[in-house]
């Protein structure tokens, strides 16, 4: 069953984005050639606790950290790690969700590590401009489909691929609701869009296939042929205007 919020609910909603948001603001400060993926955690823990929040992650069907961070040709689902340091070059994604007062926010950017190829800067660029192609279609009377389908033609068009295997989702009082929302896809399939559905939009992004494979510690999600990766998110509401970004600074 797919959930729409009232107002009110929206209002909860809209504090715990904007933690999760505001962590990311947090991380951008620290993230530099030499820091380590474990500290990242730390920072990002302590600033969402700090809000009266809690890191929504953690304890999430085991998840171990607090965050999600997915270097270069990880996807999604890495693990921080004393012992992984950031070099200048990479690419590094945070996952971050955030739960306040029984709701839920969730939101992700991929950020450069120093100087990063052309290339890369590119795929970060479509990457985040697939998700915003992708939050204009989440509009009462557009169905489900049609922001998967903005999303997997803006990033077919740059010559990039879109993740199958994961899905955004729906949010709210859990960090999981129906329904999934698939990155790819044929417009004007799914449920109609109505307001007060809240969704969390995020395209994955490869820079070659597609396909992804999860490594040995059954979290940490890499590209199949080891080509770099970006992932977006944030979660949106279908209101009767706009659609209004819920995790904003
Ligand atoms: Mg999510």
């Amino acid at each position: 069953m797919i959930t729409c919020k009232s107002q009110r609910e929206l209002a909860y909603m809209k504090d715990a984005g904007r933690i999760a948001a505001r962590a990311h603001e947090e991380l951008a400060k620290a993230i530099r050639p030499g820091v380590t993926t474990k500290e990242l955690d730390e920072i990002a823990a302590d600033f969402i606790l700090s809000r009266g929040g809690r890191p929504a992650f953690k304890g999430l069907y085991d998840f171990p950290a607090n965050i999600c961070t997915s270097i270069n040709e990880e996807v999604v689902h890495g693990i921080p790690s004393p012992y992984r340091r950031l070099q200048e070059g990479d690419i590094i994604s945070i996952d971050i969700g955030v739960e306040l007062n029984g709701y839920f926010g969730d939101c992700a950017r991929t950020f450069p590590v120093g100087d990063v190829s052309d290339a890369a800067r590119e795929l970060l660029r479509v990457a985040e401009e697939a998700l915003y192609r992708g939050i204009a279609e989440a509009r009462v009377g557009r169905r489900l489909s049609d922001i998967s389908h903005a999303i997997q033609t803006y990033v077919e068009a740059h010559g990039f691929s879109v993740v199958r295997e994961f899905v955004g989702h729906g949010i709210g009082t859990s960090m999981h609701e129906e329904p999934q929302v698939p990155n790819f896809g044929p417009p004007d399939r799914g449920p109609r869009l109505k307001p007060g559905m809240t969704l969390a939009i995020e395209p994955m992004v490869n820079m070659g296939t597609h396909e992804v494979v999860t490594l040995d510690d059954n979290w940490t999600v890499v590209t199949k042929d080891l080509s770099l990766s970006a992932h977006f998110e944030h979660t949106v509401a279908v209101t009767n205007g706009r659609p209004e970004i819920l995790t904003l600074p």
